[in-house]
């Protein structure tokens, strides 16, 4: 199993680091949890075609996290030679958003399908709204829905996924809580979007200190990993974009608090877990 990195940004602009979206991929599914900006750009980046992707797992329908389904929709729908389903999955509210992506998209596919002989529907989105408890198969992959806290934003959910005896859990934006403990449980990879308080409580802007009440920091992040007794932590979502040669200063804020390996870097980072 191998999972990228393709976007370790968050809404803050940062001209290196692209929306939070993570690739994972075993031998037989392609699974892309969330689109923030830039995915298809770091898809391709990763030798990934939207239409290569087996589905799209969506964690919340915060903007940053879903801002780029639309490119996702249409290089996926203008690249298939024949009409080939997108597979979307996420909480409670995905259908209206990707019904609302479809609307704003509806001129577009009117000139499209008026251009091109060979364009001869609509694009097909087959969504998927999922709750805590549900479980799914997709291409191979065993999925199962865990809640996540990220109130006052809600459903968020998280996933985990297990296929051939390797387990990896994603999580979007979350505060450490119970159903994520579990969620994460003997993982040998926990995905965590994450926040360096101590750098935004010095950042002099109200709006922004708003996050520090819904998202997890690094020590969190790290304090889950090593209660849920998970392999290897990987970090992304760096607030505020974590600058060249902090790296190491960033993994140190983790490591006191958890003793594996803590994977963390530019976007298109690779970690790949095989079965021991
Ligand atoms: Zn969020
Ligand atoms: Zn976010």
């Amino acid at each position: 199993m191998d999972i990228t990195l393709l976007g370790t940004g968050s809404p803050l602009p940062s001209p290196d680091r692209a929306g939070p979206a993570t690739l994972l991929r075993t031998g037989t599914a392609t699974l892309l949890f969330d689109c923030g900006r830039g995915v298809v750009m770091r898809l391709a980046a990763a030798g990934v075609l939207p239409l290569g992707l087996s589905a799209v797992l969506l964690t919340h329908l915060h903007s940053d996290h879903i801002s780029d389904l639309n490119d996702i929709v249409t290089t996926h729908w203008v690249m298939s030679p024949v009409p080939t389903p997108l597979r979307v999955v996420g909480p409670p509210g995905t259908q209206g958003v990707v019904d609302a992506v479809l609307a704003m998209l509806a001129l577009d596919q009117k000139y499209r399908l008026a251009h091109h002989a060979t364009l001869e529907a609509a694009p097909v989105i087959e969504v998927t709204e999922v709750e805590p408890g549900d479980a799914l198969e997709i291409a191979g992959a065993h999925i199962a829905v865990h809640r996540t806290d990220h109130r006052p934003v809600t459903p968020t959910v998280g996933y985990r996924v297990e296929q051939d005896g390797v387990v990896a859990a994603v999580a979007g934006d979350t505060v450490p809580c119970p159903e994520l403990d579990e969620m994460c449980g003997g993982a040998d990879l926990y995905v965590q979007t994450v926040i360096r308080a101590d750098l935004v409580q010095n950042i002099p802007n109200l709006r922004l200190q708003d996050i520090l009440t819904y998202h997890s920091t690094l020590e969190q992040a790290a304090l889950t990993a090593t209660r849920a007794r998970v392999g290897t932590l990987v970090l992304t979502h760096y607030v505020p974009p974590m600058q060249p040669g902090d790296v190491e200063e960033w993994r140190a804020l983790a490591a006191a608090h958890f003793a594996g390996p803590i994977v963390l870097g530019d976007d298109l980072t690779t970690v790949s877990i095989t079965k021991p």
